[in-house]
């Protein structure tokens, strides 16, 4: 039985370029991606991914189909759009991660500096040892603030 999905109607086939199949200095190939564009399997070189993406961008397509249709993931489209569709860029989900404080003298992590350091500090090895005594009474040296 043939039939025609419900919905799937006819669609508006896309061109990238009418003259030009090839551009030899980006290495794309617009055949490539004028199927990728309309859906059809192809295997795209990242260049021609990446130009793919931003032409289905540009016509409103939301990250995850752009993704499906040029083979790719909908993080990686999405980090080309933020880094101005080019390769690279940071993946949207990265975490900003923020340094720690550098340690000040009173905590263990000073304490510990110092003897890195040769060097003798008794305010920080009073906090060490009572961080210390805190570890082997509750399991935790964080100071339990009330
Ligand atoms: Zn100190």
């Amino acid at each position: 039985m043939n039939g025609t999905r419900l919905g799937a109607g006819i669609r508006e086939r896309l061109y990238v370029s009418t003259t030009d199949t090839y551009d030899e200095t980006a290495d794309l190939d617009y055949i490539a991606i004028e199927y990728a564009l309309n859906g059809e399997r192809v295997a795209l070189t990242p260049a021609e991914k990446i130009h793919a993406a931003r032409i289905l961008d540009a016509r409103g397509l939301e990250p995850t189909p752009i993704a499906r249709r040029i083979g790719s993931d909908p993080a990686t489209v999405t980090g080309w759009k933020n880094n101005g569709w080019k390769p690279g860029g940071k993946h949207p989900k990265t975490r900003v991660r923020t340094p720690r404080p550098e340690p000040v003298c009173g905590e263990p992590r000073m304490y510990r500096r110092h003897l890195k350091n040769g060097e003798r500090c008794d305010t920080c090895r009073a906090a060490n040892a009572a961080a210390d005594r805190r570890y082997r009474a509750t399991g935790s040296q964080k100071q339990v603030t009330t």
